[in-house]
């Protein structure tokens, strides 16, 4: 081999081996990211007592909080909210929607603002008049938006929320439901023949600004208190949601919501339910969604209330039988305000920690 040829060949030679060093260490670093759970979506059920505040953290850090608990308490709800945001590496939170402004999802807005920053409010506009339940929580938030400090957005049914780093779309706001359907959804539903068609709802509840977030293939509900008439109107005469992977359970498992025909369309193979030890969590909830065809785990934020209690407007409770298991309940008693955190990777398969038993579950892909 001539000298310069030789050279040439040296000089290939050690950038070939500086391209196979730079691709092997990138290579290492993304498997090592991965064992770490980087790259993953990460989900908190805060445990606020029969109210809502789920967390979600993107793989990129950004943060969106869907409601922010009850009022008064001391801001427990906002210390329980603000614990979890600092153990998910969070120093403020991007996006805070609410769902509507009954107490236990609005009325916690004035106590995490003063304890964390926020950076936008997302909403579905004004408060339901008739409803006289929410007046007080609607007031305070607009005080907090009327500093100037927070941009507000008001969503509509069928928005794509306008905020990094979530795949997430409106399903429900302001009473009304996407017009279209997910894509690979949209079927006629068999089941609608013989659901029953509530009455309409006449509350806050109703006007539920409900999401769905689209991760790794996967795709997870939170319909904040929706209830049963319009989520009729999301499944029927077509299932314009398809099935779903995780579903936040609608409005703490009362039975206002979640309704048979909504659930067994949506088909979750994992559910979270945000119930207190005296609020939601209904029986006949929790029998239709362990009756729902393939799911794999229901988990509760508490033991639901004990039998013979009375959800406000529900059916009575049965029994502890009509609970899941003691490794997927996160409280059995009192107010300890343990969590649920699922993880979702990047391959799609999630795992599910219980804060109170430690132990956490690994569901595979379906
Ligand atoms: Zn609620």
């Amino acid at each position: 081999m001539p000298e310069r040829a030789s050279a040439r060949y040296a000089l290939w030679a050690m950038k070939l081996s500086r391209i196979a060093f730079t691709l092997s260490t990138a290579i290492l670093a993304t498997a090592t990211a991965l064992a770490q759970g980087k790259g993953s979506l990460r989900i908190a059920a805060i445990d606020v007592e029969g109210g809502q505040a789920t967390l979600f953290v993107a793989p990129g850090g950004q943060s969106l909080l869907v409601d922010t608990g009850w009022p008064a308490h001391d801001g427990r709800d906002a210390d329980r909210i603000v614990a979890a945001a600092k153990q998910m590496g969070l120093s403020r939170i991007d996006t805070v929607l609410l769902t509507h402004y009954h107490s236990d999802h609005a009325g916690g807005v004035p106590q995490l603002v003063a304890r964390i920053p926020v950076v936008t409010f997302l909403d579905h506009g004004e408060r339901f008049r008739p409803d006289p339940n929410s007046p007080v929580d609607y007031d305070e938030y607009l005080k907090i938006i009327a500093t100037g400090k927070y941009k507000r957005v008001i969503v509509k049914a069928g928005d794509r929320l306008p905020i990094l780093g979530f795949d997430a779309i409106a399903l429900s706001a302001a009473g009304k439901v996407m017009n279209t359907s997910l894509p690979g959804a949209g079927k006629p539903n068999a089941l609608c023949a013989k659901a029953p068609t509530p009455t309409e709802d006449m509350q806050e509840n109703g006007q539920s600004l409900g999401i769905l977030l689209r991760f790794a293939g996967l795709k997870i509900v939170d319909a904040g208190d929706l209830t049963s008439d319009r989520e009729r109107l999301l499944v029927c005469p077509a299932n314009k949601i398809g099935r779903v992977d995780l579903m936040i359970v609608s409005h703490h498992g009362s039975d206002w919501s979640s309704s048979k025909v909504f659930v067994h369309s949506l088909q979750p193979r994992l559910a979270v339910m945000d119930n207190g030890d005296h609020k939601g969590g209904s029986t006949s909830v929790i029998d239709t969604l362990k009756s729902s065809p393939g799911l794999e785990a229901l988990y509760q934020l508490h033991l639901a209330p004990p039998a013979g209690t009375k959800n406000p407007g529900g059916t009575p409770q049965e029994g502890p039988e009509h609970n899941a298991s003691d490794e997927f309940l996160a409280n059995t008693a009192g107010t300890d305000g343990k969590r649920i955190d699922v993880t979702v990777n990047v391959d799609g398969s999630t795992d599910i920690r219980n804060e109170r038993t430690g132990a956490t579950k690994h569901f595979a892909k379906r």
